[in-house]
Formats: structure tokens, C-alpha cells, sequence
């Protein structure tokens, strides 16, 4: 998430916003640095991107939230999976398998939240998120827009989100593909 922060609000306001969180959250960041000079965990920390969210899109509109989020979602997944580790989940990677390993990839950015994938029909899954303590309506807009993605990176033609709701404790996402 730090170098998409850096890249689209600029560090001057990164800085800024960093700084005006509490001390003790502010501890172990490095706002100068484009990984936040955090460990992943940190950052993580519900109060810390609550904060940081909320800041940052007090002056975007609302209607612009998906696009950025859906801009967040593909660069951190870029980050994530690049170069061979790209190549192999193109190769391996299918819906079912997702499904499979859904929770544990959650895991690995989020402490609380079991999220499920239901297929409704070979080419519509249902995602559902409950119980994430840490829900903020933004990541939860990039977590439901990086689904979309993932489905696209693994050669699912024409993704589209046919329906989603924001609504904690559960929410949810349909998406669909042709077959
Ligand atoms: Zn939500």
C-alpha cells in the first residue's frame, strides 16, 4: 500500500498525514519511505490505515472512491505477484483454488475476518467477508475490487462485479466471467 500512497497523494501529504496520527501508532512508521518503513503487520494495524483512510479521502468524493480503490487494488496485487511468482499464478491459479486458499491470503493483511467464496455457477462466485473487526468502508472497496483483479490475472475474460454490498458485519460481492 506505501508506494501507491507515495505515488498518488505524494509524500509532502503522506508525511502529513503520518505525522498527525497518535504517537504510539506513529512508532514504528517511516512515512518518508515508500514501504512506510514498516513491517507489513504494522501498517495493518486497523487504527493506523482507519486513520490514514480517513484523512486522505475527507476531500475526494465519494463517486471517485471505486476508481481509487480499484488503482490501489491493482498495484498492491502487482506488488505482490510479480515477475515469475506472476507467471506461475497465471499458469495455476483457478477460481476453485482461490476459494480454497482465500482465508489464508486474508490472513497474511488481516488479523480478524473469515471470508468465503461460494460458486453460484461455474462463472459467478459469491465473496463474503464477516466478523473483520477492522473493517473500514474504503479497504473494503479495495479488498472487493482486488477480487475482481485476481479473478482477471488468473484468465478470466470479462470480470465484472455484478452486485455488492458494504454492510458490516458481512459484506459481500458477486462477481462474474465468461466461460
Ligand atoms: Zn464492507
Amino acid at each position: 500500500m506505501g508506494p501507491w500512497l507515495h505515488r498518488r497523494f505524494g509524500p509532502e501529504t503522506i508525511a502529513r498525514v503520518f505525522g498527525s496520527l497518535p504517537e504510539e501508532l506513529r512508532s514504528d512508521l517511516d512515512p518518508s519511505s515508500s514501504s512506510l518503513g514498516a513491517l507489513a503487520s504494522s501498517w495493518y494495524d486497523a487504527r493506523i490505515y482507519h486513520h490514514v483512510f480517513d484523512a486522505l479521502l475527507e476531500n475526494v468524493p465519494p463517486e471517485e472512491h471505486a476508481s481509487l480503490a480499484r488503482d490501489a487494488a491493482r498495484m498492491v496485487l502487482e506488488h505482490t505477484l510479480r515477475g515469475i511468482y506472476a507467471k506461475l499464478f497465471r499458469l495455476m491459479a483457478t477460481p476453485p483454488l482461490y476459494a480454497r486458499y482465500v482465508q489464508k491470503i486474508w490472513d497474511m493483511h488481516y488479523d480478524t475476518g473469515e471470508v468465503t467464496i461460494e460458486h453460484l455457477s461455474p462463472s459467478r462466485a459469491l465473496h463474503r467477508v464477516q466478523g473483520w473487526t477492522g473493517h473500514h468502508p474504503f479497504a473494503c472497496v479495495v479488498n472487493r475490487q482486488s477480487g475482481a483483479i485476481v479473478y482477471a490475472m488468473m484468465g478470466m475474460p470479462h470480470v465484472r462485479i455484478e452486485h455488492e454490498k458494504c454492510a458490516w458485519p458481512i459484506c459481500e460481492a458477486v462477481y462474474s466471467w465468461k466461460v
